[in-house]
């Protein structure tokens, strides 16, 4: 099973991607603030990371920076969640280290191309070939 970390301090968001994750066979693990997040990347192994960025205690942004630069956590694909779906907030996503980004409100659909685009064992279809991150 593979196991998501979703770092979210707002519950009813919390609530309903854990739902849809369960659903598709996660298993999930929480975390309500950066610092909790960036601990919990490090004792629970997650295979990817969703990222909200606003976030107590440590933002987003900061939390990615802190696995992205630690050996033991630096492999592990974190995926920003994103209320502002703007190019520059996509730029900082990906300054800050994250491989990859969601909108929120968070489609289905854009959850699910994003977990098989980073998990290849978890795709039950092939991820889209004109998806790039890094296009302008
Ligand atoms: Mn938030």
């Amino acid at each position: 099973m593979k196991k998501v970390l979703l770092v979210e301090d707002n519950e009813m968001n919390r609530d309903m991607l854990s739902r849809r994750l369960i659903r598709r066979g996660f298993e999930v693990v929480f975390a309500v603030n950066g610092k909790e997040g960036v601990d919990l990347a490090r004792s629970e192994k997650p295979d990817i990371i969703l990222m909200d960025m606003s976030l107590p205690v440590m933002d987003g942004w900061e939390a990615t920076r802190c696995v992205k630069s630690d050996d033991a956590t630096s492999s592990v694909p974190v995926i920003g969640l994103t209320a502002h779906a703007m190019s520059g907030d996509r730029e900082r996503c990906l300054a800050a280290g994250m491989d990859d980004y969601v909108a929120k409100p968070v489609r289905s659909q854009a959850l699910v191309e994003v977990l098989e685009r980073w998990i290849p064992a978890a795709a039950r279809t092939p991820a889209p070939l004109h998806h790039a991150i890094g296009g302008s």
